[in-house]
């Protein structure tokens, strides 16, 4: 179990540092973190949480975030992440959804005034028995409760807990649609935690800087699980992203690994004062979420020191990654595929309809199936059944190709495929190409649709500098001749930001839409 694990990590790595919270300026070594989830852990037993209880957390970035996830583990609770984005009307429903018993909150970040949203939908939430929000004497008084509660009560509670008891309920992103609640087990995010750092060649000397959200498995399984099951450390630059309190994060932490997806490394390579930053303590660091241009990865591995930087792909629902590029991997496919599969788990490429596997080279929806795939959608057996089949093949929804060596490349989202006149055009492949533009900082294709053609293809696009312009034929002359004619995009649409999740995902689904409503 997780608890196990960090257990034994306590016991090997006690003074070596656990969490930083770099602007917080707070610090805590591994002794100390043990210390201070079991005071948690006591403090949620005193409350009465039971094994399976679900207690939800809505916060940003923040230490206790990390304490609450350990401490939940540790009592057989079912830990529930809610989007620090939502808002009552999606609140409402996660609560209700998860029956949330416990939530543990903050009172208010920025314009977010959390236990006003929290206050007003609680009357609707008839589960919901119990708020502690984090910046308020509330946080003080559980652990204060957990401090004057018998430890031997943990003893007996872990003495029933088993590593396929669900630890987690992860929301999908929400990317395509309404999030799904992924039901997760210890066995699940624990493995693949480890492996993933395992991978990654992490040891206690590792210092990993996450800007990505925890709320999301990026945050949780592949940085703060892939950390504690390593004996290595978690730095928080900040409690939501922000270039430069990342980059300034990683210089004063000395950090060894960065993580992030593409647009955060976009963000980030694009700041004023880059070259000011002293990277040098870079090694390595995950690249994931979304697609990975290779133009962005090549610039990762020249410009911030990230020679091994490794890219992952998977789904909140395969706990999540699946696919993870490796070291020794050469710089093509470190940069241009997304690796090969992980240990112990397997994955096909197969017919999206017939479910015949594809040939290598061949595209086709790929599949995963191992101790990865959740336990299934949080009450909804029927969305359960439809997204993993009888023989344990969860369907990603996403369409791949694999070589004869192994390593998968990512042609996109079946969702997102356009069909232009009766061809099936990937975004994927035309956002990689318009990367190459000198003037293009970020991109991204959608379909639209077209009397003629049924659909028709529109870029949507960051200048590098928003001083400049681009117009379309300007773009149609410097496709000419380098993409077939049906790729070229017909409609230019120039932005200056792109609508995300907060994990940092452009919503294509929204783009989609206002692109649609645009043109008519
Ligand atoms: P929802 O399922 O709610 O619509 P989502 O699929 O974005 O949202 P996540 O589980 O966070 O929710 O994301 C998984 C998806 O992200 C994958 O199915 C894939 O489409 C995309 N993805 C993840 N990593 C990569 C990668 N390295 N390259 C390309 N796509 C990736
Ligand atoms: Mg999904």
């Amino acid at each position: 179990t997780i608890g196990a694990d960090l257990a034994r990590t306590v016991e090997r790595f006690a003074d070596r540092e656990a969490l930083v919270d770099v602007q917080g300026g707070r610090r805590w070594t591994y002794a100390e973190f043990g210390a201070a989830v079991a005071e948690v852990a006591l403090g949620l037993l005193a409350k009465g949480v039971r094994k399976g209880d679900r207690v939800g957390i809505w916060a940003v970035n923040c230490p206790e975030w990390v304490m609450t996830q350990y401490a939940t583990a540790r009592i057989g609770a079912i830990m529930v992440n809610v989007n620090p984005a939502y808002r009552v009307h999606e609140l409402a429903y996660v609560l209700r959804q998860a029956g949330i018993g416990v939530l543990i909150s903050s009172t208010e970040f920025r314009t977010s005034d959390y236990r006003g949203m929290v206050e007003e939908v609680r009357a609707d939430c008839p589960d919901l028995r119990d708020v502690v929000y984090i910046d308020d004497p509330g946080w003080e008084e559980l652990t204060a409760l957990g401090a004057r509660t018998d430890p031997a009560l943990l003893t007996a509670r872990e003495a029933l807990l088993g590593c396929d008891d669900p630890v987690n309920i992860q929301y999908t992103s929400g990317t395509t649609g309404f999030a799904k609640g992924a039901t997760l087990s210890h066995r699940n995010i624990l493995n693949n935690g480890y492996f993933v750092g395992e991978l990654l060649g992490y040891t206690e000397e590792d210092r990993i800087a996450l800007p990505v959200p925890f709320y999301h498995c990026f945050g949780m399984v592949m940085g703060n699980l892939a950390a504690t099951s390593h004996g290595a450390c978690v730095v928080v630059p900040a409690p939501v992203f922000d270039p430069t309190a990342t980059l300034h994060a990683v210089e004063r932490e000395r950090c060894t690994s960065l993580y992030g997806v593409p647009t955060m490394f976009i963000a980030e390579l694009g700041l004023p004062d880059f070259a000011t930053y002293d990277l040098s303590s870079l090694r390595t660091g995950i690249m994931a979420g979304s697609p990975c241009p290779s133009e962005v990865m090549k610039r990762v591995v020249a410009e911030m020191h990230m020679s091994e930087v490794a890219i992952c792909y998977g789904m909140t629902e395969t706990s999540p990654v699946s696919t993870q590029t490796r070291r020794d991997d050469d710089l093509d496919r470190r940069t241009g595929t997304v690796g090969r599969v992980l240990p112990h788990i397997e994955v096909k490429v197969a017919d999206p309809g017939t479910g015949t596997p594809a040939g290598r080279g061949e595209t086709g929806e790929l599949c995963t199936r191992g101790y990865s795939v959740m336990l299934g959608y949080w009450d909804e057996p029927e969305r359960t059944a439809e997204a993993v089949d009888a023989d344990g093949w969860m369907h990603t929804g996403d369409l791949a190709v694999m070589d004869e060596d192994g390593y998968v490349q990512i042609v996109g989202r079946i969702k997102d495929m356009i069909i232009r006149g009766g061809e099936n055009v990937y975004p994927r492949e035309i956002e990689e190409f318009l990367h190459t533009h000198p003037k293009i900082s970020d991109v991204q294709v959608v379909g639209v649709p077209d009397e003629k053609y049924g659909e028709e293809i529109m870029a949507c696009v960051i200048l590098s500098d928003p001083a400049e312009t681009l117009t379309r034929d300007e773009l149609a002359r410097y496709c000419q001749g380098r993409l077939a004619h049906y790729k070229v995009p017909r409609h230019l649409r120039l932005m200056e930001s792109f609508p995300m999740t907060v994990s940092g995902k452009v919503r294509k689904v929204e783009l989609r839409e206002e692109a649609a409503t645009l043109l008519s």
